[in-house]
């Protein structure tokens, strides 16, 4: 059966959209948002995130060696690595005294501890490895950042030093160098050291920049990969990103430019490819300039979209549209990051897919 008429791309309507009865039908937008406001994802101002950092307060290794960090909230949300820096030299001290307790050199061959890149897949905790699984509970330490979700930190063993890495806009962030030596400092001690990051490492997550730092330090780096975030949305939401007959390719793309700005997209001649699936990442502040340059490039203005913030958590929310109004429609229903940003024809084989001539985009919630 054809799913997919062209060029109008009209299915079944959908099963699970969600109408809000503050809207009339003769509106042009239906919206459903979500109940829940909190993010499955870190948060700058989490406590209990900071909690679970328990080495903090338990100063389990040398009671005697450094003040535990006052326990009240407040504080606690200024904690950056600067902050946990003396713990983590106490740390480091520790593990390197016990290492030449057992006769090590302070860089004899094979003596070194592993670091693993681990993708921990975009939330949903059920789609992270057996192989992620294993290496997430055998860690010393775990440095994680925003896009890991508190259901996979949930699964870490109590007695795994956790350290929040992320890069929070307004918050102090970590710079890439930073990140760099603390990996290599405590695998240089012989540990086992996990560096957790939201879907595979290796699709727009540096994981590339962190094992070569590593691995020219002489430093063995292993990479678990995890299902990024065009595989578990795509599944989520029932859209195939290649189909015979409607996408012959796929593209990832990045919406982000190395050097900040809104225009970094000199690829939309490229990527205006009706026969091609276009997956944005990190594509919400340059959406609206990637859009006309695709119509521009001859991407048909009726293009199925779809906009996914948090796919795959229970906060998942989902905008679709035709491109000529995605911007428009992401920012009626004010998507925030992590967003997704899936076009092409392919989008309109999802069993979400809403489109008709009378709605012009649809918000909907499927978890
Ligand atoms: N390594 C990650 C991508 C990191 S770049 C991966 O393979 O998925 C960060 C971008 O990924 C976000 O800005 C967003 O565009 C996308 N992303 C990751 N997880 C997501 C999620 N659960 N929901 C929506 N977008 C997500």
């Amino acid at each position: 059966m054809a799913l997919v008429k062209s060029p109008c791309y009209s299915i079944p309507k959908p099963h699970f959209q969600k109408p809000n009865s503050s809207t009339t039908n003769s509106s042009p937008r239906i919206h459903f948002i979500t109940s829940s406001s909190s993010s499955p994802f870190t948060e700058k101002h989490s406590t209990d995130r900071y909690k679970r950092e328990n080495w903090i307060y338990k100063n389990q290794l040398e009671p005697s060696c450094c003040a535990p960090f006052p326990p009240d909230s407040s504080s606690l949300r200024d904690y950056d690595i600067a902050l946990q820096l003396p713990q983590l030299k106490k740390m480091l001290q520790v593990l390197r005294e016990k290492r030449e307790s057992k006769g090590f050199d302070e860089r004899g061959e094979g003596k070194f501890g592993s670091v693993y890149l681990v993708g921990t897949g975009p939330g949903d905790p059920e789609l992270l490895t057996l192989k992620a699984m294993r290496v997430i509970r055998s860690a010393d330490l775990l440095l994680y950042d925003r896009l890991v979700s508190n259901e996979v930190l949930d699964l870490v063993g109590q007695n795994a030093r956790l350290l929040y890495v992320g890069k929070t806009a307004g918050y102090h962030s970590r710079t890439q160098e930073e990140i760099h030596e603390l990996l290599l400092s405590f695998a240089e001690v012989g540990a086992t050291v996990v560096r957790l990051k939201g879907g595979d490492p290796l699709v727009f997550g540096r994981g590339g920049e962190e094992m070569d730092f590593l691995q020219k330090q002489g430093i063995q780096v292993k990479v678990i990969p995890g299902i990024t975030a065009a595989s578990g949305i795509g599944a989520e939401l029932g859209i195939p990103l290649t189909h015979r007959g409607v996408a012959n390719s796929v593209r990832f793309l990045t919406g982000h430019s190395r050097k900040g700005g809104t225009d970094p997209l000199f690829v939309a001649e490229n990527a205006a490819d009706p026969d091609s699936t276009l997956v944005v990442y990190m594509g919400l502040s340059t959406l609206p300039s990637l859009v006309l340059k695709l119509m521009h490039h001859g991407l048909p203005h009726d293009t199925p979209a779809a906009a996914v913030e948090r796919g795959t958590t229970p906060q998942q929310r989902i905008v679709y549209a035709e491109i000529k109004d995605l911007a428009d429609s992401i920012a009626t229903a004010q998507l925030i990051s992590p967003t997704l940003i899936i076009i092409g024809k392919v989008v309109a084989l999802s069993p979400l897919w809403p489109y008709s001539s009378k709605v012009a985009s649809t918000l909907v919630e499927t978890r």
